[in-house]
């Protein structure tokens, strides 16, 4: 199956490549592409290109597409157990579950994400204080090893294969089945809380107590705040509503889910209008809209957890030049760090359209898995913000100085020695992988730039 050849990126629209794409349409035919031989510059897995930079891409080499392993084989209603293909999307395992009160047991901020990419970034959602991240929830996954072969692994039949390959970024082969347990809900929508906080301190107060409280929790912050306002946030905690809560109008369908695109950004929209000064305004208009403190509201899935899926290739509003997200997760007790870190962005005035803060709890024994027991905080900044670089850099030293690390999803910049510095089981991957692909098959331009 010669692919065609075709430039791709991630999310983030920087740090374009071109590679053949193959798009094998059963998991024989993915094991054939496999098995011929890769072309020299490797071969990556790619899912619905939601990772915010190149870990889906091969420049030189081949892609795999998992577009047409879409398929959900089995979904067991009494139990919640569903068997599927590794280009199924969380979205498509929504519309499949919910009927029979069934939801993703974790879920990003966007329900386009398949669950052979949610297996590879190992991915969490606003509930990973209590679930954990994807792998969690994971029975078992079909690998293809290179040459094609496949391997069903557990957690419990080989627990290295499965813990390096949760995390490990489409390194370890391609995954081309999955059985993961649902999670039971008794209806499609969300009871929310909603409390606007004053400062930093404020922010982790509440969501520390939030934690307690509630299944679902996140803090959209105001990045460019300063002063006494310093990242004040507007918070959202929720859970899934009882039957009980809904409005007689929605109780008659208690597991209504309509996804579907809704506007799109026009293909001519004009750069340069995400900056610093448009962004300051919508943050502070967007902080002084939200009520002080409201409960009880019922809000639908998607505007609850994929509010950005409400607006078709929203990324394109950064413009050509694309943006840059920045993800970090520093431990408890380095709350100092993450007050620091919301200075440094607002001192350099750079302007995060989508800023989020978030407890983890424990992370799991993924090798490059991003989650630990602490404080996690989302950026993202058009790519073409003036002294971007040194502040990145700037908060690079500031994570590993705290014991933290950045997500391998969202990392376009990292210097490869900082990510030896963050991912203490590195060296541990390195050598599964020597093992698994001497030859180095499975490659992609992110693992290149970073020797994984
Ligand atoms: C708006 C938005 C919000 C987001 N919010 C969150 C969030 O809250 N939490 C979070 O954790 N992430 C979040 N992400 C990131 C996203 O969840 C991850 O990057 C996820 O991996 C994307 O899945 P995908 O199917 O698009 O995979 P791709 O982006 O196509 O690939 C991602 C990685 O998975 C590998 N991969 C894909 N399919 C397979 C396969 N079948 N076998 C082996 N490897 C494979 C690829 O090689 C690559 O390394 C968000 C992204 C966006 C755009």
């Amino acid at each position: 199956m010669p692919g065609r050849t075709v430039r791709l990126t991630g999310w983030g629209r920087v740090s374009p490549s071109s590679a053949e794409v193959a798009s094998p349409g059963s998991a024989a035919a993915a094991a054939e592409v496999l098995a011929r031989g890769t072309a020299a510059r490797g071969v990556i897995p790619r899912g619905l290109g939601r990772s915010y930079n190149n870990a889906a891409q091969c420049g030189g080499g081949v892609v795999i597409s998992t577009a047409g392993l879409n398929r959900i084989i089995d979904l067991d209603a009494a139990t919640g157990l569903v068997t599927c293909e590794a280009g199924v999307s969380l979205e498509q395992l929504m519309v499949a579950g919910l009927p029979a009160g069934w939801f993703v047991p974790v879920s990003p901020g966007t329900r386009q994400v398949t669950v052979g990419g949610a297996i590879a970034a190992d991915v969490h959602g606003k509930n990973h204080h209590v679930a954990g991240s994807f792998a969690r929830h994971v029975r078992s996954f079909e690998i293809l090893l290179p040459g094609g072969e496949p391997r069903t692994v557990t957690e419990q039949s080989d627990p290295s294969l499965f813990w390096a390959t949760a995390g490990g970024m489409g390194l370890t082969g391609l995954i081309v089945r999955a059985t993961v347990q649902l999670k039971p809900v008794a209806t499609s929508r969300v009871r929310v809380d909603t409390v606007r906080t004053a400062d930093i301190d404020q922010t982790m107060a509440v969501l520390a107590e939030h934690d307690r409280r509630y299944g679902y929790t996140v803090a959209w912050s105001d990045s460019l705040a300063r002063g006494a306002g310093l990242g004040r946030s507007v918070i959202t905690s929720g859970d899934f509503a009882e039957p009980g809560d809904l409005s007689p109008a929605d109780a008659k369908d208690p597991f209504a889910f309509r996804p579907g695109a809704r506007v799109g950004v026009p293909p001519g929209f004009p750069p340069g209008l995400i900056n610093r000064c448009t962004v300051a305004l919508a943050n502070q208009a967007w902080y002084r809209k939200a009520p002080r403190s409201r409960s009880g509201e019922i809000q639908t899935i998607g505007t609850f957890f994929h509010p950005l899926d409400g607006i078709r290739n929203w990324n394109r509003v950064y413009g050509p030049g694309g943006f840059r997200q920045y993800q970090y997760v520093l431990p408890f007790g380095a709350e100092a760090a993450v007050r620091r870190s919301f200075e440094l962005v607002s001192q350099a005035r750079a302007p995060s359209f989508v800023t989020v803060l978030k407890r983890f709890g424990a992370g799991d024994e993924g090798l490059l898995s991003f989650p630990m027991a602490g404080w996690t905080l989302a950026l993202d900044f058009p790519a073409r913000t003036p002294g971007l670089a040194g502040l990145l850099d700037r908060l690079d030293r500031l994570v590993v100085d705290g014991g933290g690390r950045v997500y391998l999803a969202k990392d376009s910049r990292v210097p490869p020695d900082v990510l030896a510095e963050m991912y203490p089981r590195l060296a541990e991957f390195r050598k599964l992988r020597a093992e698994l692909d001497p030859e180095g098959t499975f490659a992609s331009d992110l693992s290149r730039r970073l020797g994984l």
